[in-house]
């Protein structure tokens, strides 16, 4: 195969962190892969690099994945099976299924990235999780060189977790998604839970909200919320809500009673990291060219010329000033090349 060679990658990722890939092909077929193994060093599997810190130049081969379609692949008396192709713009796909007539994955409308990477970290907003959607996932094994499905009761997924995030899976460019099947209920049950989509549809005088009602709220609210990656450059929530044991929680909500908490099995208890980051005083504020959103406290923003070390340099500040107020560690939920 022939692969392209010294490209420009930070058109290709939304912090729009600068980088170079030694080696680059773009794939917009599943038999593609099958000959990317003549590359001798790493691989990096990439979707719409909307979950991504580039730390500078990569010495081996991005795979940028744009394999498309999307169809209907059967229905039962309870469901829709639709299959899409791992370079489906996500949010695109989701409006695709409510034009279809095929509500369930309203929620996670304008989401940014690809439907191949929805698996990876189990994307999730307003309620609800890909992994309760998902059928199961069609992937490519470069090492043992075979075509794979996982269905969903073995894809092992939690809170932005998932099988594919494990050691020796796509971290290392181990495996690639090539499509996802999709399971939709047809007893479709309504999923406003989050106040901020009930105001915002009583805002709009809607009182029996159909799937694109509700669609249409949540890209509203977060259009509101979040930066747009085309104006201000980010990656969303930079650092998962922490997961605390339930003395910890009992600990902090003595100390700090207006901490959001929000109760999980197994006696854990999650809590809202934007709030600690803003209580740490990081909402608005800026190290050099990186800061976090001032309308989000969440979201690391690059203010414009920033490289993977500034991100760095400010997501150690964000975490070191938590910790010592708050003792809670925070982790990132980018994945680092
Ligand atoms: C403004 C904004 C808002 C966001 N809001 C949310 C949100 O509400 N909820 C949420 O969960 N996330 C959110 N995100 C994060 C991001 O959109 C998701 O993680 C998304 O799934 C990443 O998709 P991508 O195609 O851009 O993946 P990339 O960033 O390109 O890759 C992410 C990881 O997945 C791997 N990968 C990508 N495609 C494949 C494939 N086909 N096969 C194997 N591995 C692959 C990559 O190697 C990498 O490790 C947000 C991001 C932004 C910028």
């Amino acid at each position: 195969m022939e692969f392209e060679h010294n490209v420009d990658l930070s058109r290709f990722n939304t912090l729009a962190l600068p980088g170079r890939a030694a080696a680059y092909q773009k794939i917009t077929g599943a038999g593609q892969l099958t000959v990317a193994n003549d590359f001798a060093g790493r691989r990096f599997i990439l979707g719409g690099g909307s979950n991504l810190v580039l730390n500078g130049d990569f010495d081996g081969l991005v795979l940028h994945m744009a394999i498309p379609g999307k169809r209907l692949v059967k229905e039962d008396g309870e469901a829709f099976y639709i299959e899409a192709g791992a370079g489906e713009n996500w949010h695109d796909f989701v409006q695709w299924t409510l034009q279809q007539g095929w509500p369930g994955l309203e929620n996670l409308s304008l989401i940014p990235g690809t439907v191949g990477a929805a698996p990876i970290q189990n994307i999730g907003a307003y309620g609800l999780e890909v992994g309760e959607m998902l059928h199961s996932v069609n992937a490519w094994d470069f090492k043992n060189q075979a075509f794979f499905t996982v269905d969903r009761n073995n894809c092992r997924f939690a809170y932005r977790d998932s099988l594919f995030k494990q050691e020796g899976w796509h971290l290392n460019g181990q495996i690639a998604i090539t499509s996802v099947i999709f399971r939709l209920p047809k007893a479709w049950v309504v999923n406003t839970r989050y106040a901020d989509v009930t105001q915002e549809l009583a805002a709009q005088q809607i009182a029996a909200a159909t799937a694109q009602d509700i669609a249409q709220a949540i890209i509203a609210v977060r259009q509101r919320k979040l930066p747009d990656p085309a104006t201000i450059p980010n990656c969303g929530s930079f650092f998962h809500n922490p997961l605390v044991d339930s003395a910890t929680a009992g600990r902090l909500k003595s100390a700090h009673p207006a901490l959001p908490q929000y109760p999980q099995p197994a006696g854990r208890v999650k809590l809202a990291a934007g709030w600690l980051i803003e209580q740490a005083g990081w909402k608005g504020k800026r190290l050099g060219s990186v800061g976090m959103y001032e309308k989000q406290a969440l979201v690391l923003v690059n203010h414009g010329g920033a490289n993977g070390n500034d991100v760095q340099q400010t997501m150690a500040a964000v975490q070191a000033d938590v910790t010592a107020q708050f003792g809670v560690a925070l982790t990132p939920e980018p994945v680092f090349l």
